[in-house]
């Protein structure tokens, strides 16, 4: 199946933070590959802005070599490559000083949209607002998009939100979670809301309870310092995996619009019980395979933060009112997947006979690797032998049954800039959620730095700790294995 690409109209984006690892990596191989299918016409212009000294041609060096190393070699050939890098130019600012404005306000053309992106430390985002708007460089038309971590508590949130809103309104703020552009996550919309089938299912009356699991097989690496101030709750919970969550448990919005949809995810938030500390695991890993532990990894002996988290919360509305939803994350555990597990509740009663115990209706949506969804649905075993029962899985993968060739699906972050050109927030959190987020991640984090418990510590390789499989055991539930 060819995708159609439309194209967008012609922008200046500006991208400070040009020359990190954010741009490096995820920003500019993703716009090229939106250049390579033809969805930035003619008169788009990519500006790097940071404050190293480079020329234009230092910076398509720069971007050249970044592609080399993040574009598979077979996804890029020299004639696209030549033309995405003539789209390219570079100022030098500094976000605290005075130098390079006026060079980018000159730089600006009229008539086309203007979009900025953040991707610098959140502390510089006032600092760039403020100068923006100084030298008249935006207008009411155009857009920022800011990076994650948007504070680290509500006071902070608040205070970011605070500072943009001085400067821009909340329709040109794009608040980006690269999990809302993930393919699947956009996919459990279309499931849940362009199919009759789930929907009449879709609440505690038919879902025993729901798992989402991020695992990661690596450990903090480089950015430990940072980390070891963050933490699984801070970094992954109350961002990526509270998004997951909203758009499971959210009831349709009225239409497919940003605020309808933002609306509904807001009311999931506000619905989240307060989580009891007994619904909580938190785990920091050890050293093993050959590779230090947490501890050695940030550099510090006394830390107590966590590198896993389990939990058990609730959302109280009549909905899901009795269906817990079952959250975990953790690095260098056994294998690197992100999965959403929807486990519906047996029929009640069996007119067969069976051996063991009914098995349960599962639907997997997995993020990655593999992006697809996977519902599993008993069966008669085939043959002779009477009326035996075997689940088989309905598998779809979207790589095999959508894209070209198996592998065209685009990265999140392709996705989320191209809607930030058109305009659309639909995928994009709003300071309400965020702050809203906050609110309820607060109280929890309070409340274990008030009892002062260590994180316990687990194997790397393994599933976490032990303690996290007695949150669901004592339920009567289990964990689904970690695996790719
Ligand atoms: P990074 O590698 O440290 O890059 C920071 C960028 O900001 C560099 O281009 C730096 O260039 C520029 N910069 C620093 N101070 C500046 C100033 N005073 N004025 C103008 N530019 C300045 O950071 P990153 O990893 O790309 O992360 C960028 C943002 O994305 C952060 O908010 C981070 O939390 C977020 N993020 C990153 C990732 C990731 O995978 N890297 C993932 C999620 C979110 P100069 O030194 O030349 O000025």
């Amino acid at each position: 199946m060819v995708s159609r690409v439309i194209p967008v109209d012609p922008f200046d984006l500006v991208i400070f933070g040009g020359t990190g690892d954010l741009a490096r990596r995820k920003i500019l191989p993703g716009l090229f590959r939106r250049f390579q299918s033809g969805q930035m016409p003619q008169g788009c212009r990519v500006i790097g802005a940071a404050r190293t000294e480079l020329d234009e041609g230092g910076y398509r060096k720069f971007v050249s070599e970044a592609l080399t190393e993040f574009v598979p070699e077979g996804k890029r050939d020299e004639e696209t490559v030549r033309g995405f890098l003539d789209t390219l130019f570079y100022v030098s600012v500094d976000a605290k000083g005075e130098g390079g404005w006026k060079d980018l306000a000159g730089l600006m053309r009229e008539g086309v949209i203007r979009a900025f992106y953040f991707s610098v430390a959140p502390a510089l985002f006032g600092d760039i607002a403020e100068r923006l708007h100084e030298h008249g460089i935006t207008n009411r038309e155009s857009r920022i998009v800011v990076e994650k971590p948007f504070g680290r508590d509500l006071e902070s949130a608040r205070a970011l939100n605070a500072v943009l809103a001085r400067h821009f309104d909340e329709t040109q703020i794009y608040r980006i979670d690269h999990y809302l552009g993930k393919e699947t996550v956009q996919n459990l919309m279309a499931v849940r809301f362009a199919n009759i089938l789930f929907e009449p299912l879709w609440n505690a009356q038919y879902i025993d309870h729901v798992q989402i699991t991020v695992a990661e097989t690596v450990g903090v690496g480089g950015r430990g310092s940072y980390y070891d101030k963050s933490g699984a709750m801070r970094d992954m919970v109350q961002n990526h995996m509270m998004q997951l969550l909203c758009l499971i448990a959210m009831e349709p919005p009225y239409k497919f619009d940003p605020d309808a949809v933002r609306d509904e995810k807001l009311k999931v938030i506000r619905a989240l019980d307060a989580v009891p500390l007994d619904n909580i695991v938190r785990g920091q890993y050890v050293a093993g395979q050959d590779n230090p532990g947490y501890l050695e990894d940030v550099g510090n002996p006394a830390s107590r933060t966590e590198s896993y988290i389990a939990m058990k919360v609730q959302v109280s509305n009549w909905r899901w009112k009795g269906t817990p939803f079952y959250l975990r994350t953790g690095k260098r555990l056994r294998a690197r997947t992100s999965e959403i597990c929807v486990t519906f509740k047996e029929p009640p009663h069996s007119i067969f006979e069976q051996e063991e115990g009914w098995r349960e209706n599962v639907l997997v949506i997995r993020l990655q690797p593999n992006e697809g969804m996977n519902l599993k649905v008993m069966i008669k075993e085939p043959g002779p032998g009477g009326m035996r029962l075997t689940e088989v899985p309905l598998d779809m993968s979207f790589a095999d049954a959508l894209g070209e060739n198996g592998t065209d699906i685009p990265d999140a972050y392709e996705r989320l800039i191209m809607d930030v050109i058109r305009g659309n927030q639909t995928l994009f959190m709003r300071g309400d959620e965020v702050e809203a987020a906050w609110a309820w991640t607060d109280p929890i984090i309070a409340a274990w730095e008030a009892r002062g418990e260590r994180p316990r510590p687990y194997d790397p390789g393994t599933s976490g700790p032990e303690d996290a499989l007695m949150l669901l055991h004592r339920d009567g539930r289990r964990w689904r294995e970690i695996r790719e």
